[in-house]
């Protein structure tokens, strides 16, 4: 059995969360490979490492004394470093990366030294092997991972060592330089690792006991979800709701391993388990897996007498926002009428020109435009099999006087979505969650 950890920044911010770290790695043997993210913000106001050495960067470019920024980094790690009752030699480490600043080094170099320093901290103090993440991490031509030369690299790896640190957020391009991914990049690091080596499992430790059911700025205190189908986690994040960074699921999900997201700050809290599919699911109970959504869309409704004889309407119809640039979300139909619903930044500027194509090509008798409307998922891998739950979505939004203007349910049947004015938006998510818990 073999585990990979993904620690969060939050969870490695000082020395105290590296000791909360250490005891969760040594409370199971299989947690072998440890993937790390820069020291995270300590207190509220604090600033991340990450954004710190964003800052340095811009401070070498364009010529500003950077003794001061440098100084505040260096710091943390030493605060870690002495805490912790390391030995290694850090301050030749930070000697060393100085010596490789000037105003021609990379942004992406510098802003890896952040998990790069952790990584090698959290190794000693584990007493694993630290891996550099430029020794098996390598992006091609294209700037994409290459996972085939990725995957070998750490099988050689782990075949001599068994117990590794790694520095998330980078790996190498096709020159050998340094290259990161996006913001947020840890999470992908840990999975790609543990792909990599077909793992038993991925634990993303941060600080949050799981995905919530709901948006805790909307409903005090959510539930966390205890199981989400990768499907069912894609249709959530996709309608807003913030867990993992995007590329992080497809690793993981292409090798069926099974995904956890845990809290740092309470072990033992069970998180949330991300899997293809649940066998041990029940059929009755939380037919609600969560509830997301976002404001700000705009509804089209195109409306002619006898559409349904005209061949390739809505084709014709669609072609004007594809040839416009503008990317649709739903569109549901009846048989006269469709409405295509879009996010409104994305017409804003091409309104008229839109509007008045449609009524040149197509000829409809009307051409309506909604606009403040938000959409919210109600996502269910279980909705398929319960009766009547769309009945009761809609009885309990009805009772608490919000309008529907939209209602869409996905072919898989995993969700359900609706369409609702923004300024109801926050209403119907709680009373959502309240039919959901109840
Ligand atoms: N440290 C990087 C960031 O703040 C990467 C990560 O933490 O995942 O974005």
């Amino acid at each position: 059995m073999i585990k990979v950890l993904k620690f969060g920044g939050s969870s490695l911010a000082s020395g105290e969360s590296f000791a909360k770290v250490k005891r969760i790695i040594e409370a199971d043997q299989s947690r072998r490979v440890v993937v790390v993210s820069a020291p995270g913000k300590r207190f509220s106001g604090d600033t991340k490492i990450t954004d710190l050495l964003y800052i340095l960067h811009a401070h070498i470019k364009y010529n500003a004394p950077y003794t001061e920024v440098f100084e505040k980094i260096k710091d943390r790690y030493r605060e870690i470093h002495a805490s912790c009752g390391l030995k290694q030699d850090l301050e030749t480490e930070l000697i060393n990366i100085e010596a490789n600043l000037n105003k021609k080094t990379s942004v992406d170099y510098i802003v890896s030294r952040g998990e790069y320093l952790n990584a090698r901290l959290m190794a000693e103090y584990l007493g694993y092997t630290f891996v550099d993440s430029a020794d098996w991490l390598y992006f091609g031509y294209n700037g994409k991972v290459d996972f085939e030369k990725t995957y070998a690299a750490l099988q050689h790896i782990m075949e001599t060592h068994s117990k590794i640190v790694i520095p998330g957020f980078y790996g190498v391009n096709y020159h050998n330089n340094i290259k990161t991914f996006s913001r947020g990049g840890s999470d992908i690091t840990g999975a790609i690792a543990a792909a990599a080596i077909d793992a038993d499992m991925y634990e993303n430790w941060t600080d949050v006991s799981g995905i919530m059911t709901v948006d805790p700025r909307i409903v005090e205190n959510p539930k966390p979800i205890d199981k989400v189908t990768f499907s069912e986690l894609r249709e959530l994040s996709y309608m807003g709701a913030e867990v993992l960074h995007e590329e992080t699921v497809f690793p993981v999900r292409s090798k069926n391993i099974p995904l956890y997201i845990k809290n740092t700050n309470d072990m033992n809290a069970p998180g949330t388990l991300i899997m293809e599919s649940f066998e041990d699911d029940d059929k009755g109970t939380n037919f609600i897996t969560g509830i997301s959504g976002k404001k700000n869309y705009s509804i089209i409704t195109v409306a002619k007498n006898r559409m349904n004889e005209e061949l390739g309407y809505i084709r014709r119809t669609l072609e004007i926002f594809e040839n416009l640039g503008v990317s649709i979300e739903h569109v549901p139909s009846s048989i006269d009428s469709f409405s295509i619903v879009v996010a409104s930044s994305a017409i804003e500027n091409c309104l008229h020109e839109l509007i008045s194509k449609i009524n040149e090509r197509l000829a409809p008798d009307s051409v309506q435009i909604v606009n403040e409307v938000s959409l919210i998922a109600i996502v269910g891998r279980k909705l398929a099999d319960n009766i009547g739950i769309a009945g009761k979505i809609f009885t309990a939004l009805g009772e608490n006087d919000i309008n529907i203007r939209m209602i869409e349910q996905g072919a898989d049947e995993i969700n359900i979505i609706i369409g609702v004015n923004d300024t109801d938006y926050k209403k119907a998510i709680k009373v959502l969650y309240d039919l959901a818990n109840n």
